[in-house]
């Protein structure tokens, strides 16, 4: 479906293009005051390349094998498997859509509640200040935890690889404009996750805690009534200032941290998130 010379046009877009491009609009349409250079900067851009590169060969392993795996099972199995093999692109794209968006929301609903999978998506709540190069702050195991859900059902599925590749681009430009500091219509957060949506969940606001999961699209978070989204205030109280920014430390603290929680509160306190009681309110609300 995707010529050659588009594939690489997103390629190089995902790459390299929205990267540098969002910064610039962010300059422009800016939602708050803030420095281009901030602490933590480097960091995230360490994040952003060594990430990104990593992501794009698992992509384009896993898009190799799914062309492979679709051309032996093209027939239709039971249960719906393979059942996206012939399917309209149309249809297919809607189906990739909401297949990302609900795993997607149900990953980072858990990511929050469980105590064990928080010390590893924490790292993406770290960062002080907010904008498009801290889409990439995020725990290699976080990641993958986000992805595995959404890489099963395509491949059980089996949807056109090259509408695959679409979304993923699609993806990855939308994390980054959600997170940049962008300053656009107030209706859009009602529908989709705008820069100004996306804040309240990074946010140490308490009436904020645990609210906006969503990706992209926002109807589970009305839903299911995980939705903040008040008109007149932005959010401006981000992250834990003694968490680190080195990508290093990032990646072997939250195993430090699991095993702390295990050894002073238990094992079980790692799949079970503590009561706050009244005193403790106000710590549960920085965390
Ligand atoms: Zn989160
Ligand atoms: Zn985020």
């Amino acid at each position: 479906m995707l010529t050659p010379v588009t594939q690489e046009w997103l390629q190089m877009l995902s790459l390299y293009g929205w990267i540098w491009i969002i910064p610039i609009v962010e300059r422009l349409f800016p939602l708050n005051k803030q420095p281009f250079v901030r602490s933590g900067m480097i960091n995230d851009l360490i994040h952003t390349y060594h990430r990104l590169h990593l992501h794009s060969m698992v992509n384009a392993a896993f898009v190799a094998w799914l062309v492979v795996y679709a051309q032996r099972h093209a027939s239709q199995g039971a249960y719906l498997q393979g059942s996206l093999a012939n399917a309209h692109w149309g249809w297919s794209f809607f189906a990739l859509l909401l297949m990302g968006h609900i795993t997607f929301y149900v990953a980072h609903y858990y990511s929050h509640k469980i105590p064990l999978l928080w010390q590893f998506h924490r790292v993406h709540h770290s960062s002080l200040t907010l904008d498009s190069f801290s889409t990439s702050r995020f725990h290699v195991i976080d990641k993958a935890l986000f992805a595995a859900p959404y890489l099963m059902l395509v491949t059980y599925f089996q949807p056109d690889p090259a509408l695959v590749f679409l979304y993923i681009s699609f993806r990855d430009f939308w994390g980054r404009y959600g997170h940049g500091n962008i300053k656009d219509a107030h209706w859009l957060g009602y529908f989709v996750s705008n820069p100004k949506f996306h804040r309240w969940h990074h946010s140490n606001h308490p009436e904020a805690i645990d609210k906006n999961f969503s990706g992209e699209f926002n109807f589970m978070d009305y839903m299911f009534g995980t939705a903040y989204y008040p008109k007149e205030r932005i959010p401006e109280n981000f992250g834990e200032t003694d968490y680190s920014n080195n990508i290093v430390v990032q990646h072997y603290r939250p195993f430090v941290d699991i095993y702390n929680i295990a050894k002073n509160d238990g094992a079980m306190a790692l799949f079970r998130k503590p009561k706050p009681k009244p005193e403790q309110n106000y710590q549960a609300a920085q965390e």
